[in-house]
C-alpha cells in the first residue's frame, strides 16, 4: 500500500510532514486549500511565512511529493472577496509547484472548468481530487497534463463520467477524514473504477497503484 497524505492548512503541512518521516509508505503534499486561504484577509503574508515553510523544513524530510490541496471552492466561497483570496493563493502555490518542480493536486468544487483552464497556464501535471466535474472536461484534462482521482461515493453519474476517462490517469482515493474515514476506503473508489472500468478489481488496483506511484514519481 502507498499512502499520500495531503495537508490543507499550515498546521496539517507540518502533521503530515512527521507522518511521512514517520513511515516508509506514507508521503505527503503540502499545501493551503482554497477553504483555508478564505479565512484569511491578509494571505498574501501568511503565504509568504507558510511557503517558506514548505519550501524549507517540510520539504526537509525527504518525502514531500506534491504541492496540494490548492484550488477554488465556490461552493464555500460566497463572495467576492472570499473568492478573491482563494484565487490570490492558488495562483501563488501553483508557482511554488512549479519552482520546485512538483506536481499539484488540484481541490476544485462548483470551479472545475476555471481550475483547468488556470492549470493550463503552468508547466505541471495536476491531480483534480474528488472530481466532479462533467465527463467532457475531465476528457479535456486528461488528454493534456490532468490526471483524476476516484473518491469513493457511489453514484451512476460518477461510473458513468469515470467509464469515459483513460485508466492509465485515474488514481483512487479515500478523501479522510471527508468523504472515507481512513486511508483504507479507497477500496471503494477502486471497485467504482473496476466497474465503470469494466476491469477485475485486481487489475484496477494495480493500475491504480502504479498511476499514484507515476504521478507523484515515487520510485518503488
Ligand atoms: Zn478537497
Amino acid at each position: 500500500m502507498l499512502i499520500i497524505s495531503c495537508g490543507t492548512s499550515h498546521q496539517t503541512n507540518v502533521k503530515n510532514a512527521k507522518l511521512a518521516a514517520a513511515h516508509e509508505n506514507v508521503y505527503l503534499c503540502a499545501g493551503i486549500s482554497p477553504q483555508e486561504a478564505m479565512k484569511h484577509p491578509n494571505i498574501k503574508i501568511k503565504l509568504a511565512e507558510w511557503e517558506e515553510a514548505i519550501q524549507k523544513e517540510i520539504a526537509g524530510c525527504g518525502k514531500l511529493v506534491g504541492i496540494g490541496e490548492i484550488g477554488l471552492d465556490y461552493y464555500w466561497a460566497k463572495t467576492q472577496e472570499e473568492r478573491f483570496l482563494q484565487h490570490e493563493c492558488f495562483i501563488s502555490q501553483l508557482q511554488l509547484a512549479e519552482r520546485l518542480g512538483l506536481p499539484a493536486v488540484v481541490h476544485s468544487r462548483n470551479a472545475e472548468k476555471e481550475c483547468i483552464e488556470i492549470l493550463e497556464n503552468f508547466n505541471l501535471d495536476y491531480l483534480l481530487h474528488c472530481y466532479s466535474g462533467d465527463a467532457e472536461l475531465g476528457k479535456h484534462a486528461t488528454a493534456k497534463r490532468g490526471w483524476i482521482s476516484v473518491p469513493p461515493l457511489r453514484s451512476k453519474r460518477r461510473i458513468e463520467m469515470v467509464s469515459q476517462l483513460p485508466t492509465e490517469k485515474l488514481l483512487a482515493e479515500s478523501d479522510a477524514p471527508g468523504i472515507g474515514s481512513e486511508p483504507a476506503d479507497a477500496a471503494e473508489a477502486i471497485k467504482i473504477i473496476a466497474d465503470a472500468k469494466k476491469l477485475p478489481e485486481e487489475e484496477a488496483r494495480r493500475a491504480t497503484l502504479t498511476n499514484t506511484a507515476k504521478f507523484f514519481r515515487i520510485k518503488r
